[in-house]
């Protein structure tokens, strides 16, 4: 499904546009929204009887999940990890999709998803687990296609991209674009702005998907190439995931363009991009901003920091 492609205005000299994932029609919206409805493609091929998916508490792929399964009246089993966050609106929604939730510290996570998957099989049932993040082929063709899709919107809107710029977290999404570009062999740079890894923690990743989605896909592939097109910027990442306040960002970008960011995805990398444009001394570019979603996100950090902030009395 198409999302919408906008003119924000011009920046430093350059002229900023953003694709809309955070519009796309599910579930909410968001990058998850898609690799999620990919996902779906394989396990309605399959004879599956349940959905095993895992994430932080505030995770948007285990809401988009939930919903998904509940459209089919499949169960769904979210394992998630806790940390510093006990409560989202994304869990809210899972719920409220009757989604079971399992609650575990990361570092037991991996043993966790086994155990219980082995527990779902000996109770007869035939689970299908979907990774962490949507990584995996599905989700690397969902943005492969949403690069196509983004090749569309440039000739309707008349326009070449110089630079994309895109908040990498597992890699899924950056990955996927970056199969599209080197299919289509466009010049448009694709910048990663990490909001959690190091690169070189997340850059081999991202190359390692791409190799995986050429070689599922038997199309050759350069390394020259490849090594060419995965940019991933650890810059800004604010010291780790969810870590950082990006509220002046999100407050800005709000006022001045109705457009919604959250504080630990599309926030950070707003800024990130600005930063990346400003120390480069990029001018007279176009330059587009994937918006990955998350708006229970945003509003989970609105609902947080009113804790703190209240009002005045009157
Ligand atoms: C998961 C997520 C990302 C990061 O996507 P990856 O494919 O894991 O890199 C970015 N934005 C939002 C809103 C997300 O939920």
């Amino acid at each position: 499904m198409n999302t919408p492609l906008l003119y924000l205005g011009e920046e430093d000299g350059n002229r900023i546009f953003v694709k809309r994932e955070d519009l796309y029609p599910l579930s909410l919206g968001g990058n998850k929204a898609r690799i999620a409805e990919a996902w779906f493609r394989e396990i309605d091929a399959g004879d599956w009887s349940c959905v095993v998916t895992c994430g932080g508490v505030g995770s948007n792929l285990c809401r988009v999940t939930a919903n998904l399964a509940a459209a089919r009246g499949m169960g769904c089993l979210l394992l998630m990890h806790t940390g510093r966050q006990r409560d989202s609106l994304n869990r809210r929604l899972a719920s409220l999709s009757g989604a079971r939730i399992l609650y575990c510290p990361p570092e037991r996570l991996g043993q966790t998803i086994e155990d219980r998957l082995a527990e779902l099989r000996d109770a007869g049932e035939r689970p299908f687990f979907i990774p962490g993040g949507g990584r995996g082929v599905p989700g690397f063709q969902a943005y492969a296609e949403c690069y196509r899709e983004i090749r569309a919107d440039e000739q309707s809107a008349a326009v070449a991209f110089d630079y994309l710029f895109v908040p990498s977290g597992t890699g899924t999404t950056q990955a996927g674009l970056v199969c599209g570009r080197l299919r289509a062999e466009d010049p448009c740079r694709i910048v990663g702005v990490s909001v959690a890894r190091s690169r070189k923690r997340g850059r081999p990743v991202i190359l390692d998907n791409v190799r995986q989605y050429f070689a599922r896909e038997n199309l050759p592939l350069s390394e020259a190439d490849l090594e060419n097109a995965v940019v991933f910027e650890d810059a800004w990442t604010g010291g780790g995931y969810g870590l950082g306040d990006y509220s002046d960002t999100l407050r800005e970008v709000w006022n001045r363009y109705g457009l919604p960011l959250d504080n630990t995805y599309t926030g950070k990398a707003f800024y990130g991009m600005r930063q990346y444009l400003k120390e480069h001394a990029i001018r007279g570019k176009t330059v587009l901003f994937i918006n990955t979603g998350g708006l229970p996100l945003l509003f989970d950090d609105l609902l947080l920091r009113e804790q703190h902030e209240g009002g005045e009395r009157a």
